[in-house]
């Protein structure tokens, strides 16, 4: 298993310099429970990652390319690295 925390990997990956049976993790960023839904990260967000739930806002691990913009505009510290 190897982890990785970046978009170098994804792109890799997608254009097949990397083997297609290589076990890879990617590492997303998380919006924890003291999210209070005020929506100041999702515009922040290039890739569309961030949206509003019922009770708080949520980062779609599978899109998230962990670049980090949204975590500094949070009120709350909501957001972290997984
Ligand atoms: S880390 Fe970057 S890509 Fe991931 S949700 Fe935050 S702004 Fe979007
Ligand atoms: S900026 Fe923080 S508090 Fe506001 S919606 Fe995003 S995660 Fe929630």
């Amino acid at each position: 298993m190897l982890y990785f925390n970046n978009c170098l990997v994804r792109q890799l990956l997608q254009f097949k310099f990397l083997p297609d049976d290589l076990e890879v993790k990617f590492v997303a960023y998380v919006i924890s429970d003291e999210c209070i839904s005020c929506g100041a990260c999702e515009p922040e967000c290039p890739v569309e990652a961030i949206s509003e739930e019922e009770d708080k806002f949520h980062i779609d691990p599978d899109i998230c390319i962990d670049c980090g913009a949204c975590e500094p505009v949070c009120p709350v510290e909501a957001i972290s690295p997984e």
